[in-house]
Formats: C-alpha cells, structure tokens, sequence
C-alpha cells in the first residue's frame, strides 16, 4: 500500500478506508473471478445475495441488532426518510416530537408538519445550535406519535453525549454522520437510519434499522415504494437496490469487524477528536464554535480570526494534502470531517498544519 499523499476531510461523501477503495478497485472489473463486475451482475444472483446478506449480518453483528429490528437497504438518501418517517409513523391525532438541534433536523421537521402536528421537545436556534444542553429536562409527551433526534450534527458540529429516555414513546434517530463511530444500545430506539455516504460507503444507499411492528402503523395512502413493510418483506429487494454502495457497505464493515468493531473505533475517534479539540483549545488564534459539552467526534467546527484567514488557510491546507476543510455555507469557518476511515496520521498532519499556519499568520 503506498504511502497516503492527501487527507480527505470531507463531509460527505467522504473518505473511505484506504484498504476498502483498493479492494473495490481490484475487483471492480472481475468480481472474485466470475469473470464480470458486482455491477453487471443480476440483484437476484447468488453473488449478490451473498454480498446483501453478509452486510446485514456485519451490521447486526457490529450494532448488536435484535431479532425483531428490520436491517433496511434504501434508496433516496437519509433526506428521504424525513418524509417516510412521519408518513408511515404519524398516529392520528398524536403529536410528533422533534428535537431542533441544527440543519439536519431542521429539515426533518419540514417534511414532518406535512403529516400532523409537530411539537419541540428542544429549541437550539437561539444557541445557533451551538449547545445540546441536558435531553434529561426535555418535555416528553407520554401520547406522543414519536420523539425524532439528529445524534450528530454534521453542519454544526454537535452531537448527543446521551439520548431523552422517551420511555414508551418510540425515539427515532437520524445517525447519519455517527452511525457505528461507537457502540449504541439499539434497544433505545424504535428506529436509526442513515445515509451511508459519512460512515458506511458511498451514497447511494440508507440503513434503516428498526423495530418490524411500527411498519404496521402505515395507513393504506402510502405509496408501496415509501412504505417500510414493503422493504422489510421483501427483505430490501422489492425492486433493484443500489448494488454497488452495498457491496460497498459490506466492505467497510468487514474492516470494522477486523478492527475489533465499535469499541476500537470509538477508542481511535475519541484520539482523534481528543487531539484535534486540544490542539483549538491551546491556541487564541483558533476558536471551536460548539459548547465543549457537545462538541462532535466527527466534525470538527471552528473559527479563524477572520474569513480572509479561513480562505487563506483552506487554500494553503489543500497544497499541504489536506483537503475538504471549508465549513458548511451555512456557517463558514472550518470544518474538519473526520469520520471512521480518518486515520489518526491525518489528523496529526493537519494539527501540525494548523501550528505551522498560526505561526505564520498570527
Ligand atoms: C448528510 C446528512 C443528511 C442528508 O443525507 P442525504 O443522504 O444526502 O439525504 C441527513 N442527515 C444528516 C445528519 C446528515 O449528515
């Protein structure tokens, strides 16, 4: 394996383990000697079967997923299941909770107003999302149709330390930029989707995991494609799923498994973030932007002491091989992304990077 020249930060899609993109490569063209690629391949080949099967059993063994949880492969990305969310979980006449943690959630809540009444169990818009403060003190309605979270904030940069205990009320989470960077209780959630696109494989594909009967809240309206009985019947294969970001998806879990699964990886995110906060902390000339409380593992947000800096340092940062650290539109200043496949060599570059960038222009 040649030595890695360039860091990607990304948000998403974003960088994929090395080891991973040089397996897909070497058997893009010649699947395992079948003689063609994954991608010209029959969804209903037994190739495929295998690779569709031993993702969901590398995400239940991984997440330690029950019995009576669905593991879901959808298309439309985690956006999608902003709407399937409330359409097919809304009960009539039965608020839906929402948390507004920051532009992820923002959106979710949108879509759900379409479908009934949704109540705020948390308004951060007056912190510009900075905080996430104590879910113990959140407003739970016991009659609720269910209580949604965003658990990181890709944009902002936050992201829960623990989850509101919802009690009997179903607690929904879209986990989009943390899925599987740690070890959750599944238990805790009726639901966890994610795009696949920050932590598991390229875009294409969302992982649902959620418990089967809520799929039988769904009233007659909604639209077979939307509905998530009809996927967890047919078992993710009603029609043709996006083949390659599964196969994809199994790939990234084999390396999380021969890593030592979720433990090892939370141990090697908490280093990373660990050094990257300590390094903002040290210095007056960087400021993060989230409450130290809440501050993400996967995205790292913070300030330079003007936007002139902010450009200067991602334009010299990207000649140095580090790339993808200009912050989201919506916030500016800098964002470091660095999910599962960010190697701790990375983030140690970029914190030299910034001592070398702070001497210089401070
Ligand atoms: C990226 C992201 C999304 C949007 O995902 P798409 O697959 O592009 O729809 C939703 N939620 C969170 C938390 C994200 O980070």
């Amino acid at each position: 394996m040649a030595t890695q020249t360039v860091y990607n930060f990304n948000p998403g899609p974003a960088a994929l383990p090395r080891e991973v993109m040089e397996t897909a490569a070497a058997e893009f063209v010649d699947y395992r000697g079948l003689g063609y690629g994954l991608a010209e391949a029959s969804h209903r080949s037994k190739e495929f079967e295998e690779v569709i099967h031993a993702a969901e059993a590398n995400i239940r063994s991984l997440m330690g997923i029950p019995e009576d949880y669905a593991v879901l492969f959808l298309q439309g990305g985690a956006s999608l299941q902003f709407a399937m969310v409330p359409m097919n979980l809304a009960l009539p006449g039965k608020p839906m909770l929402y948390a507004d943690t920051g532009s992820w959630s923002n959106l979710a809540i949108k879509e759900a107003k379409l479908f009934g009444d949704v109540k705020l169990i948390y308004d951060g818009k007056a912190s510009n999302y900075s905080v996430i403060g104590d879910v113990a003190e959140w407003p739970i309605d016991a009659d609720a149709s269910y209580a949604y979270v965003c658990s990181n904030n890709t944009i902002e940069g936050t992201e829960y330390r623990s989850f509101p205990d919802t009690g009997s009320v179903p607690l929904i989470a879209d986990m989009s930029s943390d899925i599987m960077s740690y070890p959750v209780d599944v238990r805790r959630f009726a639901m966890i989707f994610a795009g696949a696109q920050k932590n598991l494989g390229p875009a294409g594909v969302t992982i649902a995991v959620m418990r089967k009967d809520l799929a039988a809240r769904a009233g007659a309206k909604v639209p077979t494609m939307l509905k998530y009985s009809t996927h967890i019947d047919k078992e993710s294969l009603f029609n043709t799923p996006p083949c390659i970001a599964i196969y994809m998806v199994r790939l990234v879990t084999d390396w999380l498994i021969k890593l030592g699964g979720l433990p090892a990886i939370q141990k090697i995110n908490e280093a990373k973030s660990d050094a990257l906060y300590s390094a903002i902390d040290a210095s007056e000339f960087y400021r993060g932007t989230a409450e130290p409380a809440d501050r993400s593992r996967m995205n790292v947000t913070y300030r330079l002491p003007n936007e002139d800096l902010e450009a200067t340092f991602c334009s010299e940062a990207k000649k140095a091989g580090l790339v993808g650290l200009k912050g989201h539109r919506a916030v500016g200043g800098i964002r470091a992304s660095i999910y599962n496949a960010m190697p701790m060599a990375g983030v140690s570059r970029l914190i030299d990077f910034m001592d070398d960038f702070e001497s210089r222009h401070r």
